[in-house]
């Protein structure tokens, strides 16, 4: 029997970012998943500490102190963390309106962002299609991290720093604390905190049925690297993401380019399409992303979607080397206007999500949050 103060039920992002508090907090702490290694949502995203997409206040704030500690984790766990920055480039009046209202309010400064003419674009992202740019919106707090090693990364110096026991490869069938069963025997602990993503269903389905979690599939896509002399620097995103993000919510101008979008973007608003282009530490250039809402894993890959994404991304930027080198889907659990579902489905056990899809940006405060509950 192995026992433990906590057991954590799943190794992506916010599984970890537990282990980490709990960690702290100066408790025995287990990992548990299913997979080899993290497999979910933590490694098939943009890696896009995404504080340029939150609106002024409490999301923005938490998004800074998910910041503060990626940025002191990477250096110590040894995964690439920089500060991309992000733009959002206008090609439509309407667009332009938006990011005009943006840049005279109070949200500006709280984002670090300035308004930048279109012959000035090239100094930010060369690659841009300026010709098609009316003016854009450079955020210097958007930061990059490397998604795809930082997991692992991570577990490993949790592991070593702090002592914190992973199980891989071990599948949680039933949690009635203090027991806990899986494919590799029992465990014993206190409390256990559920991470496990858009799997939620897998253990207490009703419970999280009765809170009306949903899961959401995304497309994505990789290019081979580019060119060595070829860089992107910043994320670059059109308008579909500045009718998506709550950072523009509430300027009035919002209303004329959902119109003009409703008119000329149907497609892509049917599909949930808004693209975000982003490169990676190995020169490759990772695009996407559409959102399909269901009670469960649909699983199909749309072509129709695909063409859609890489049109728009075109229109966007200009890429070395635009041959797309992987296509993969992603999954997250969604809740219609909830950033984040934490409750009890029984005693001792809390289950924990990030429901609008911004674990990464989010993590390391919703645990924080949760730990210092558990340990009041
Ligand atoms: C395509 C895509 C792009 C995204 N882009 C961004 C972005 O740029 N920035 C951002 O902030 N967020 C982004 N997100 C959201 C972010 O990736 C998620 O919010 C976050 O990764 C969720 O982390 P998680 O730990 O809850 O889930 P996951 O990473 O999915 O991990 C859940 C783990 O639980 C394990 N598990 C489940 N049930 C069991 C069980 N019974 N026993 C054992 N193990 C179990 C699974 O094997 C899995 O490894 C994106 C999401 C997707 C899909």
């Amino acid at each position: 029997m192995k026992q433990f103060d906590l057991v954590i039920v799943g190794a992506g992002i916010i599984g970890l970012a537990h282990a980490f508090h709990a960690s702290q907090a100066g408790l025995n702490v287990a990992v548990i998943d299913r997979s080899p290694n993290a497999l979910g949502a933590s490694v098939r995203n943009f890696g896009m500490l995404a504080l340029n997409a939150q609106a002024p206040g409490s999301q923005l704030s938490s998004a800074h102190k998910s910041l503060r500690y990626w940025q002191a984790i990477a250096p110590q766990a040894g995964f690439e963390l920089r500060q991309s920055g992000c733009i959002f480039v206008a090609r439509a009046p309407e667009e332009m309106a938006v990011l005009q209202e943006f840049a005279q309010s109070a949200k500006m400064a709280a984002h670090g962002a300035h308004l930048v003419a279109s012959e000035d674009l090239g100094r930010y992202c060369p690659a841009l299609n300026a010709d098609r740019a009316l003016g854009a919106l450079f955020s210097a707090e958007t930061w990059k991290v490397d998604q795809r090693q930082a997991n692992a990364k991570m577990a490993a110096w949790l592991q070593q720093k702090y002592d914190v026991s992973f199980y891989f490869s071990t599948e949680v069938q039933e949690v009635s604390p203090p027991h806990i069963s899986t494919s590799a025997g029992n465990f014993t602990a206190n409390h256990v905190v559920l991470c496990g993503g858009d799997e939620f269903a897998s253990l207490f389905p009703d419970a999280f049925a009765a809170n009306g979690v949903k899961s959401c599939q995304l497309q994505m896509m990789r290019t081979h690297p580019q060119p060595k002399e070829w860089r992107l620097q910043p994320f670059v995103m059109g308008g579909l993401s500045m009718s998506r993000y709550s950072a523009f919510s509430s300027c009035p101008s919002l209303k004329d380019l959902l119109t003009m979008q409703a008119q000329r973007f149907q497609p892509h608003i049917d599909h949930g399409i808004h693209v975000i282009i982003a490169q990676e530490p190995d020169g490759s250039i990772t695009i996407g992303d559409s959102h399909a809402y269901g009670d469960g894993r649909i699983l199909a890959r749309s072509s129709e979607v695909d063409a859609l994404i890489l049109a728009e991304a075109a229109d966007l930027v200009h890429l070395a080397e635009p041959q797309i080198a992987e296509r993969w889907l992603g999954h997250y659990a969604y809740l219609p206007n909830a950033t984040s579902l934490v409750f009890s489905p029984a005693d001792g056990v809390t289950a924990v999500n990030q429901t609008s899809g911004q674990g990464m940006t989010h993590g390391f405060s919703i645990a924080k949050d949760v730990i210092a509950d558990m340990v009041r």
